[in-house]
């Protein structure tokens, strides 16, 4: 994988060090099979649930066949799903900023000529013309990540620990070594939602044979089982509390169309300024930006997110300077509409980030210029300045 390129690249580029040249790479070897020790931790978890659930509760106390054959039925059912969402988000590759975003030479070696931010600003508006973004950082300039040497895709991030820039990046999540981005947002909150189901079905299970276990009769000799059936009820439990919080918070973001990143450091756009809703299209397209077109597909664990993740559709007024003309009712131009269509979604953009070139401090915000007030309507729009019309469905590509 390429996490390993990043991390030589950070060994060669950075001090030399004293411990010899291969002390590097044990180190970077060590760091990367720690990173999967959270992975493990959970995989241990699940097979140890397994054991207490289908043996110890299943086959030495249920004594109804009937019974017995529904709890292993719907166990495996979403046992499978959660085991397979959970590998589709720890596995599936990262969005990585194609190479037309990136910064060549001669553009670089003029940004380290320039002699003020703003020439550097001008160096990058003028590269990043071409380039379908629509949001800016605090003092107003494009959006540079110094480490990768490109412009950042709207709602792109650096990922400190992955050490690359990601697409929509979410947060990097150490119990499934990946970042949570553009390409495995679903699956992370598929395997939240069946893991929480997962830890609710063993709960329910569990409890309605906790007095038999623990009566005499129930079960004569066999202390051992009783405790792994007793652990699996605390342990379902402790996870589905803190399982309800995190899945709760994502489905809140997936209907706002917000990153974890973004509900803390709002988007500033080119045009509007700093808007929290600026991606936001109503809450069902939000849920279909995401989980697809398909419902049939929503809820399986397979690629159905819209976009290309560089691209996002956004609202019109974030795409032109904003002018002051006679307004249809509402306020807004007359290609309004509240129900987002898919004939023009297109991009925005997204906040201050941590590594662009000028830095934070100093810039004018844009907050005088912020006139959108949102209201849950979206215009239909395209991006007019673009080589074309970016689109983020396919039945939008003719
Ligand atoms: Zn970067
Ligand atoms: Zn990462």
């Amino acid at each position: 994988m390429s996490i390993t390129g990043n991390y030589d690249h950070y060994h060669r580029s950075g001090s030399t060090g004293s411990g010899g040249p291969d002390r590097p790479e044990r180190c970077v070897c060590c760091v990367r099979t720690m990173k999967w020790f959270p992975v493990l931790f959970i995989v241990s978890v699940i097979g140890w649930s397994y054991y207490a659930f289908v043996v110890q509760l299943s086959f030495f106390t249920v004594t109804s066949v009937v019974q017995r054959i529904l709890f292993l039925l719907f166990y495996h059912l979403i046992l499978v799903m959660f085991l397979w969402s959970y590998y589709q988000t720890v596995f599936t590759d990262i969005g990585r900023v194609p190479s037309r975003f990136r910064v060549p030479r001669s553009e670089l070696d003029r940004l380290l000529r320039a002699t003020s931010e703003e020439e550097q600003k001008q160096i990058l508006e003028a590269f990043a013309k071409e380039l379908p973004i629509v949001t800016r950082t605090l003092n107003a300039s494009v959006r540079f990540c110094e480490k990768c040497r490109l412009i950042k895709p709207d709602r792109a991030h650096h990922c400190s620990v992955c050490g690359v820039c990601v697409l929509k990046l979410d947060h990097h999540c150490p119990w499934v070594n990946n970042c949570i981005n553009f390409t495995n947002y679903k699956y992370f909150i598929l395997f939240l939602g069946y893991a929480l189901l997962y830890c609710l079905y063993i709960a329910f299970t569990t409890v309605m044979y906790m007095e038999m276990i623990w009566s005499v009769s129930g079960r004569e000799g066999k202390v051992d089982g009783r405790f792994h059936i007793l652990f699996l009820f605390f342990v379902s439990l402790m996870f589905a509390i803190s399982l309800v919080s995190l899945f709760g918070y994502h489905c809140y973001l997936v209907l706002l169309n917000r990153t974890t990143l973004e509900s803390f450091r709002t988007p500033i756009f080119r045009y509007g300024g700093p808007d929290k809703n600026g991606f936001s299209l109503g809450k069902l397209n939000n849920f279909q930006e995401v989980f697809g077109d398909d419902r049939k597909l929503w809820f399986v664990p397979v690629y159905t997110s819209l976009g290309d993740g560089m691209v996002y559709p956004v609202h019109a007024s974030h795409l032109t300077a904003p002018v002051i003309a006679p307004a249809s009712p509402g306020g807004l131009t007359p290609a309004v509409s509240s129900e987002f269509s898919a004939s023009t979604r297109i991009t925005m953009m997204t906040n201050k980030d941590e590594d662009n070139l000028m830095g934070e401090n100093g810039g004018l915000g844009r907050e005088d210029q912020h006139e959108y007030k949102p209201n849950g309507n979206h215009l239909l729009y395209q991006q007019p300045q673009l080589n074309g019309p970016y689109r983020t469905r396919p039945e939008d590509i003719v």
